[in-house]
């Protein structure tokens, strides 16, 4: 026998386990039929695609016993099993970055944190929440040793040699002394209907029970077993036979939460290749969308055998959100999980997938797309810029602010509104909302009140939007590099700029090369000056590309406009006093940068000069 400390974070989460998740308690049945579910799958195929295991005599099956007297439910198995590495690997430590973030996620409130626990595999530890101790007894498939595996939640385990018949795994839970009500097959049941109704393979409960005799004779303690699942896997069902509640109930299952999805598809497609596909889309976003190392959400199965729930092929990276199941009727099964994306049927399938799942989002009732769109906006993107294929679909579904109203504008609503002789779209691409909104370059579209849409998710729509180029006909711009809707008079536009020509040129000898060129402006009502990246220089539109590959985007070179109408700027050009002039200059370029969002290079020169300004003012 042989003792083990738990991986340290190991041991905060049974901390927490024990003492602090307590408002949902039954999901540890849910939990542990879950992995023996997995087991049986990964054994289900070994079985039928490895000589060694094909002539095995085997059904797979869960059993659930409970044992009243001994206050202690196990969840046995036929699965798999574990070799001694693998419990040390799958148990005593945790595999996935798991625990960390879901101890970092904790929110203090139980009920939802309980609801983490499924999503970050820590699922065999939610056993700590009602066992007094846990054994783990299990051989693997093809291994002579079995092995136990013993905890009583504290920071250490035992594991010790003993001899075990087949494989597969038993789960001891020796309850503690307040959680009698786990043995009740009455509660089993409900608990096993609710989380793993339709689980593949049977799970059959086995208890005593008092049976009460005839008249005078003494009641007999008699042996019950019964099936407590439906054992269909929901996705071979005909549709037709599934209520809602059933699709709702299999995604709890295989989402181990509580909360429903946003929507579910479930297809069967028939000619070509066969398969069935039934898919979620959850409220929420999965925890690790935004992680390098997120797991795949859907699982391949070939004829009903589970394949892989690894695969990041499978679907289009963008859609890493969809949780669900691919069964396909082509494929082989022995079909090797390394060279999947290679393979011309799942190439197929995904292409058909990813069109379903999208018209389904696209399809959305109004209040549900607002949830979507706040949890999977950046995720679209994403697709617009590397499928090219759905363009026009992801096109549908994106969503952007807008300067024409609050919350969250589409395509379609904008060329709805728009002007259709010219068929533009016209949008400013900023890392804040409030910096967009008020910029000056803005103005002009405001007074002529035309609609500009508001791109904040600042490097993703500066790498995305240039990409899309049209939609429906209609070329979308960027106004920071257009020249404004409505432009004055040419006459009267030449005049204005004959007149400021002292100033510009005044202006841009105080600052130098740190503007391209200072020019009269037609864009502006309110503001004095704005800034704008010069787009004829050959790194403007190289920016992103830089960005892309994580380096530094160098300096694009800048081109003040000034607002001759300004009072400011009227004022300017009869300044006598040099050092006031050279320290509106700079206030007014700095200024300009500032109202887009934009560094300064010196602040504390910029302070010194607004007080200059400020004292001859006064
Ligand atoms: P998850 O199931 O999400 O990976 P768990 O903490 O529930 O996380 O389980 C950890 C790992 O332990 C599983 O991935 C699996 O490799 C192994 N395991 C758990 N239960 C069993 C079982 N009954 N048979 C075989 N392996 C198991």
């Amino acid at each position: 026998m042989s003792k083990y400390q738990y991986q340290s974070e190991i041991g905060q989460l049974l901390q927490l386990m024990a003492h602090s998740l307590y408002s949902n308690k039954e999901i540890f049945v849910r939990e542990l039929i879950s992995n023996a579910s997995d087991a049986i799958d990964k054994f289900n195929y070994m079985h039928l695609t490895n000589e060694a295991f094909k002539k095995e005599e085997w059904s797979g099956e869960i059993t659930v016993t409970l044992d009243k007297e001994d206050n202690s439910i196990s969840i046995i198995d036929n699965g798999i099993g574990m070799s001694k590495d693998d419990l040390m690997e799958n148990i005593g430590t945790i595999a996935k970055s798991g625990t960390k973030s879901f101890i970092e996620n904790m929110s203090g409130d139980a009920k939802k944190d309980s609801n983490l626990i499924g999503q970050f595999g820590v699922g065999f530890y939610s056993v700590f929440m009602v066992a007094q101790s846990v054994d783990v007894i299990t051989k693997k498939a093809g291994e002579e040793q079995a092995y136990k595996f013993s905890s009583d939640g504290s920071g250490e385990y035992e594991i010790k040699d003993v001899t075990k018949e087949s494989h597969g795994t038993v789960i001891y839970v020796k309850l503690k002394d307040e959680e009698k009500e786990f043995v009740s097959p009455w509660r089993i049941k409900e608990i096993i209907k609710k989380y793993s109704n339709h689980i593949a393979y049977p799970i059959v409960l086995k208890y005593k029970e008092e049976e009460m005799q005839e008249e005078g004779k003494e009641s007999k303690i008699v042996d019950k077993k019964e099936q407590a699942n439906s054992a269909k896997a929901l996705w071979t069902l005909q549709k037709s036979t599934l209520k809602k509640a059933d699709y709702i109930e299999f995604y709890k299952s295989l989402s181990h939460g509580d909360d429903e999805p946003l929507t579910y598809l479930h297809s069967k497609a028939e000619g070509a290749n066969e398969y069935t596909t039934l898919f979620y889309i959850p409220k929420k976003a999965p925890m690790d969308m935004y992680r390098a190392d997120w797991q795949s959400g859907v699982k391949l199965y070939v004829k009903r055998v589970f394949i892989t729930d690894e695969s990041k092929e499978l679907l289009p990276p963008y859609l890493r959100f969809v949780r669900g199941i691919i069964d396909s009727s082509d494929l082989p099964l022995n079909v090797s999980r390394e060279i999947l994306q290679e393979n011309r049927i799942l190439a197929n399938i995904k292409q058909g997938a990813t069109k379903k799942i999208l018209q389904a989002i696209k399809k959305l009732k109004s209040e549900d797309m607002d949830n979507f769109v706040k949890e999977y906006n950046k995720v679209i993107k994403e697709g617009i810029y590397i499928d090219h294929i759905n363009k026009e679909l992801l096109l549908d579904i994106v969503r952007y602010k807008s300067s024409n109203e609050e919350g969250m504008v589409s395509l379609k609503d904008y060329i709805s509104r728009g002007n259709s002789e010219k068929k533009e779209i016209y949008y400013l691409v900023a890392d804040d909302e409030k910096i967009a909104r008020r910029s000056p370059l803005l103005e002009a579209y405001k007074s002529a009140g035309i609609e500009v849409l508001i791109m904040d998710d600042g490097e993703i729509d500066e790498i995305v939007t240039p990409m899309i180029g049209q939609y429906k006909e209609w070329s979308l711009k960027d106004i920071s590099a257009i020249e404004p809707p409505v432009t004055k008079d040419k006459e009267e536009q030449a005049k204005i700029e004959e007149d400021m020509k002292p100033l510009l040129e005044k202006i841009k000898g105080v600052l130098g090369d740190v503007v391209k060129e200072v020019k009269v402006s037609s864009r502006l009502t309110d503001s004095p000056a704005c800034v704008l990246k010069d787009s004829s220089d050959p790194m403007a539109n190289m920016a992103h590309m830089f960005k892309q590959m994580g380096q530094e985007v160098p300096d694009i070179p800048l081109i003040l406009e000034i607002n001759p109408e300004h009072e400011m700027l009227k004022k300017l050009v009869n300044i006598k006093d040099d050092a006031l002039f050279e320290d509106i200059a700079w206030v007014l370029f700095d200024s300009a940068k500032i109202a887009e969002g934009l560094e300064i290079d010196e602040k504390s020169l910029f302070a010194k000069r607004v007080a200059n300004i400020a004292s001859k003012a006064l």
